[in-house]
This record gives C-alpha cells, structure tokens and sequence, in this order.
C-alpha cells in the first residue's frame, strides 16, 4: 500500500479555495483514483450522496 502523493496531477489539478461544491466532487472522485495522498473529506462524501439520485422513485416530496 503507497499512500505516495501525484504531485504532477495536483500541479494540474489545483482547487481552489473558492471552487463550487460541484467541482470539488469531480476532483475529489478523480483524485482518489490516481493519487492516495488524501481521502475525500466527509462533506464531500455527504455532498456525493446528496448529488446521485437514488433508485427506487416511491419517496418524493
Ligand atoms: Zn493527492
């Protein structure tokens, strides 16, 4: 197991500070792909399960 950093995928790969949530979710599923420097932050993960619809279409407000 190698948790080493991408650095060359991070150098292009920035988030910035500012990024929408929506673009943090991309980086953060593509980051943990290629690079094990971190895993994605449980406000990410929230925000992931909030995102992807669910199956089963009988619960709607
Ligand atoms: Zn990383």
């Amino acid at each position: 197991m190698s948790n080493s950093i991408n650095a060359d995928w991070h150098r292009d790969h920035v988030l910035g500070s500012n990024a929408p949530m929506a673009d943090r979710i991309v980086w953060h599923q593509e980051h943990v792909q290629v690079c094990g420097c971190r895993p994605i932050p449980e406000s990410v993960l929230k925000a992931i399960a909030e995102q992807e619809p669910k199956n089963g279409g009988s619960g709607g407000k």
